[in-house]
Parts: C-alpha cells; sequence; structure tokens
C-alpha cells in the first residue's frame, strides 16, 4: 500500500501543511510514530532560536587587530579603539611580567 501525502495542522501558526510520503517514510525508517506537530518553517524557527541562544552565550565576538609591539596580527575580545595600542598575547603577558619598577 502506497503512503499519501498527510495534511496536518502546525500545533505553533496553526497553517495548514504536507507532511509528505516522503517524510512519513522517514519517519517511519527513524522509529518515529508522533506525526510532526510543527509546520516546516516553525520548526526551523524554533531550531535557529535554540541554536542561535546558546551560541551567542559560549562564543565571544572576537576583532582582529594588530599588535602595537611586534606588529603581529592578532584577535581582542573587544574593538580596538584608536589611539590606544593593542598588543598580542605574548607582549601583553610580557608588558605585565616586565613592569618597571
Ligand atoms: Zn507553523
Ligand atoms: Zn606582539
Amino acid at each position: 500500500m502506497a503512503i499519501e501525502d498527510k495534511e496536518l495542522q502546525c500545533a505553533d501558526c496553526g497553517a495548514n501543511f504536507t507532511f509528505t510520503a516522503r517524510e512519513q517514510e522517514f519517519f517511519k525508517s527513524k522509529g518515529y510514530t508522533n506525526e510532526p506537530k510543527r509546520c516546516p518553517s516553525c520548526r526551523e524557527a524554533r531550531k535557529t532560536q535554540r541554536y542561535g541562544t546558546g551560541y551567542s552565550r559560549s562564543q565571544r565576538q572576537m576583532f582582529p587587530a594588530t599588535c602595537a609591539v611586534c606588529g603581529q596580527a592578532t584577535e581582542v575580545p573587544f574593538e580596538p579603539t584608536e589611539g590606544r595600542p593593542v598588543y598580542c598575547r605574548d607582549c601583553y603577558s610580557k608588558a605585565r611580567t616586565n613592569r618597571p619598577r
């Protein structure tokens, strides 16, 4: 018996969407017995939402900069401002340990 496309209603936005025969077969092959509750766009939105918040929390934005001492390209976790020297990791730790007394 051939599987037919099914018309389902999204639990989030209430829109009708098609649960295609192909998707039904895919669900079956995965062992899923439940039908999808949300339309593809709501599913996608939830996925990116979850991803988005988790990502921004763990990932810090880095800005490209040039070290004021050795001229090496480096990255800093803040936006470099003009007139303020930026140091690479090496020079920064050297400057901290070799501070004049
Ligand atoms: Zn929806
Ligand atoms: Zn440097």
